[in-house]
């Protein structure tokens, strides 16, 4: 088997019994992106210089006998949202088409910090606003597993390169729903951490009370062992969880005795494809052959999250986006004739047409006459969705619901119907409302192409998530993310 086709658990294993080098890991992940990107177009910037440069150290220090960290030498692909010191950081935004930050995100220090190979940046859909990775100012990504097929957004070009293995593993965002949709879709693993536990500082900011870094992979180990590396109290981010994380790879279990699982009738109704419904169910009932424990539930308020989320979102996203005005640093028109005409021109000129719908949709829900309409009954029911989990969290220890109503749809299906695309997030943006940590595992397919079930837990039971995901790959033969034939 390639190196590439390996998870970063196995390749650390191969590294630490000197059965390869950090060089030859990064040389098959890169020649691997070379050979596929052309169809997949996962990557705004391959970083291959820089990468095997940074092997290259990782080799030099194993000669020495250095203490490295335990993902060291692990090649991971960044989305482009996430700042990247002399590396550019675009957010796939001709506003920031040539813009390099001065500055790491706290991540990427912790990524450095484990001595982690930085293969590239990753496509997005523009400021992290979509469900398709279609509203990228330079390219479309195509999923893996149907070329014909988006593969999902905003974080499509993470999943993918995942998905493709273009990387071992990856970081996305997500604000609505934007690492699980796209594992979903690519038939990878995703995690939406809790909010506040991994830092923000360096994301660009989107819906900074949403936002949230989270990693992606092709094992639930490897997700465990990235999320450990990039969790943790960041001085630097104002709402970061002052708290101690657990080892979660080191205590993985595949028990799932008495584990309380609900099933919210809410996720399973009109709207959500048959197959995915199905797919998921059977999931279900393969963990309660272990033991698991399955309850009916209800969480009533769900319908109404997708209006609240795209107000919340879109109320901060047009104050977050206000910086970006040609004078501080990014894109500015060419010819004005006045510092506001500058602004009109630059912003009319650098934002795509999603970006523009958000701020003029969030500029309007936040004036005033139409607060109280709007936004403050966004908030209030952002409080109901919030009260409802944690009624719920009282009698389960986990929901399990889909991620996504359907399969991958094709590219363009969606593009001039923003409802229909807003409508892809209806099971995941309930759970950034409510802050809650949540992840994506393939749990089957639709004609071959790829179908994910949603674990939603309480606040920080990261735990209990990779654990019960841990448990359905056991159950699954180890291996739940198929590598895709790339046609
Ligand atoms: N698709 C959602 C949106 O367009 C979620 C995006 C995200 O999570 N970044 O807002």
């Amino acid at each position: 088997m390639e190196l590439y086709n390996k998870s970063a658990a196995e390749l650390s294993a191969m590294l630490k019994n000197k059965e390869c080098s950090a060089v030859e890991i990064t040389e098959s992940v890169m020649s691997r992106a070379e050979a596929v990107d052309g169809d997949v177009n996962a990557y705004i910037t391959l970083c291959k210089e820089s990468a095997l440069e940074k092997a290259k150290a990782v080799d030099a220090a194993i000669a020495e006998g250095k203490e490295l960290g335990a993902l060291a030498g692990i090649p991971i692909g960044i989305k482009d949202n996430i700042s990247t010191k002399g590396i550019k950081t675009t957010c796939a935004s001709k506003m920031l088409e040539n813009y390099e930050p001065p500055f790491n995100a706290t991540v990427i220090d912790r990524v450095n910090a484990n001595d982690m190979v930085i293969t590239g940046k990753l496509n997005m859909d523009e400021f992290a606003m979509g469900s398709s990775t279609e509203n990228s100012y330079f390219k479309k990504t195509l999923n893996p597993h149907g070329l014909d097929r988006v593969p999902g957004g905003s974080s499509g070009g993470s999943a993918a390169a995942v998905a493709a293995r273009e990387c071992i593993v990856a970081l996305g965002s997500d604000t609505g729903g934007s690492i699980r949709q796209p594992a979903s879709y690519c038939g990878v693993i995703g995690l939406k951490p809790t909010y506040s536990s991994v830092s923000r500082y360096g994301l660009v900011a989107f819906a900074s009370s949403l936002d949230q870094i989270g990693p992606l992979g092709t094992s639930v180990k490897d997700v465990a062992m990235l999320q450990s590396a990039i969790c943790g109290y960041d001085k630097m981010d104002a709402t970061s969880a002052y708290r101690d994380y657990p080892d979660f790879a080191a205590l993985l279990s595949t028990d799932v005795t008495g584990l309380k699982i609900g099933i919210p009738e809410e996720y399973y109704g009109e709207g959500i494809d048959a197959a995915v419904k199905t797919s998921v169910m059977n999931a279900v009932r393969e963990l309660e052959k272990k033991g698991a424990v399955v309850k009916n539930i209800s969480l009533p308020s769900t319908s109404y999250a997708i209006n609240a989320y795209y107000i919340i979102s879109s109320a901060e996203a047009s104050s977050n986006l206000a910086r970006f005005d040609g004078v501080k640093y990014g894109y500015r028109a060419e010819d004005y004739d006045s510092l506001v005409d500058m602004y009109e021109k630059t912003r009319s000129e650098g934002f795509g047409d999603e970006v523009k719908r958000r701020i003029m949709l969030g500029t309007f829900v936040l004036s005033s006459g139409y607060y109280d309409a709007y936004y403050k009954t966004a908030k209030l029911l952002q409080r109901k969705i919030k009260q409802e989990f944690a009624d719920a969290f009282s009698e389960v220890d986990v929901i399990i619901t889909p991620t996504a109503p359907s399969k991958a749809f094709r590219i363009g299906e969606n593009t001039d119907n923003p409802l229909k695309m807003y409508a892809a997030d209806v099971c995941t943006v309930p759970i950034n409302i409510a802050g809650l940590p949540a992840m994506s595992i393939p749990c089957g397919d639709d004609n071959g192409m790829p179908l994910g079930m949603q674990i939603i837990g309480k606040d920080f039971s990261e735990q209990t998530l990779f654990n019960t995901a841990y448990a359905y790959e056991n159950i699954m033969g180890g291996n739940l993310c198929k590598m895709p034939e790339i046609k």
